[in-house]
């Protein structure tokens, strides 16, 4: 195994590990420890090139120096790329030489899954080390980070509905959501179950079928739920969807999913404040999962301790919403503030 630290401005460690037996090539990202050991997935695809992969994961672990503060857990950001195809060139070697890459670094970054990582490549990397997360114990804590995702994200609507629309009770008020996938059908369930009205696109027929049948919902293609006669849309697939094309689109005072990179422009936030549209900071309302994968690193994952943590992503909303209201600037640009203020003292 062989190591090259990459010096770049603005973040602590970067470290390419690369492996000829394996095949493992991977960069190893630490924006920012002040909080503690820089925590977040890996991400396992194949980049057009060396600095594409750079780009990605510089770009990931400083997203979750952000996410970690806000989300309440002592962590800092970190983040590692490999570069492989997941499906055809990723193997349990190469995971238990990036788990050797891992461990080299003595905890100062703890892995987790992200795309291309599955929880069997999580128990392959823990073959080398201890700092890989993700999974249940023999206890049966921790594991899947969907569920607990689409949970805060529930909590999190709730609370922008409460700022926007004068009510935090979501029944009988529309939602529209993007992406029924892990998180968008368990966050669906939870609004069907409070009474709330769907409508969802995906692009996925099957998932479609279950959603109109469990829950009555109503199906859209996936270009037209931006554009819904609707309280709340959900982005809850791919990022990018508030783009130049659905912006105009909007007709929902709430903005409120899980998916991460929502906004495809940084200004795009203050774009939807000039709309009067309350927009849930994608990386606040999706924390959930990373919450509780920093609850199972620290060794103390404790159902209702992790509720409780849950439940706080909607009391950090509302100070950001009262905050932007009382700043007249957009909730993005809150978020960042108040995570820095958390993370640089
Ligand atoms: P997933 O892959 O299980 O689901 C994504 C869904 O979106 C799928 O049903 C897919 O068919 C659908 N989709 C893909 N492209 C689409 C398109 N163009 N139009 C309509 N639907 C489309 O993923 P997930 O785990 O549910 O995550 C959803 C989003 O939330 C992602 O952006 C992810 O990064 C983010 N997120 C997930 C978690 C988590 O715990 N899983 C945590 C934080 C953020």
């Amino acid at each position: 195994m062989e190591s090259r630290i990459l010096e770049v401005d603005g973040w602590e460690k970067v470290v390419q590990f690369t492996d000829q037996e394996t095949r493992l090539n991977a960069i190893v990202s630490v924006h920012n420890s002040n909080l503690g050991s820089g925590l977040g997935g890996c991400r396992i695809r194949k980049y057009a090139s060396f600095d594409d992969g750079l780009a990605d994961v510089k770009n990931l672990s400083r997203g979750m120096t952000y996410k970690n503060a806000l989300g309440g857990i002592p962590f800092g950001g970190g983040k590692a790329v490999v570069f492989a195809d997941p499906y055809t060139e990723k193997t349990p070697e190469m995971m238990r030489a990036f788990g050797k890459a891992v461990d080299s670094l003595n905890g100062f970054y703890v892995s987790a899954p992200d795309s291309g990582v599955t929880t069997d490549d999580i128990h392959e990397m823990r073959k080398s080390t201890k700092y890989a997360a993700g999974v249940v114990d023999e206890q049966g804590r921790g594991g899947n980070p969907s569920p607990v995702t689409a949970y805060g994200v529930w909590k999190g609507m709730q609370a922008a509905a409460a700022h926007a629309l004068g009510s935090g009770d979501l029944k009988n008020m529309r939602v529209s959501i993007l992406g029924l996938g892990a998180v968008g059908m368990a966050l669906a369930e939870h609004l069907h179950e409070e009474g709330a009205k769907l409508i969802v696109a995906d692009v996925n027929e099957q998932v479609l079928a279950i959603a109109k049948d469990k829950f009555g919902a109503v199906v859209v293609g996936p270009n037209d739920a931006c554009a819904q006669e609707v309280e709340i849309y959900a982005p809850c697939a791919l990022g990018g969807a508030i783009n130049e094309t659905t912006i105009k689109r909007i007709k929902a005072k709430v903005i409120a999913g899980a998916a991460n990179n929502q906004l495809q422009r940084p200004g795009y936030d203050g774009v939807l404040k000039e709309m009067g549209i309350t927009y849930a900071p994608d990386y606040v309302i999706n924390a959930g999962g990373v919450i509780s994968i920093g609850h199972e690193v620290m060794g103390d994952w404790d159902r209702g301790k992790l509720y409780q943590a849950l439940d706080n992503i909607a009391v950090v909303l509302t100070r950001i919403f009262d905050r932007a209201v009382s700043e007249d600037t957009s909730t993005g640009i809150v978020a960042d503030t108040l995570a820095e203020e958390i993370f640089r003292n």
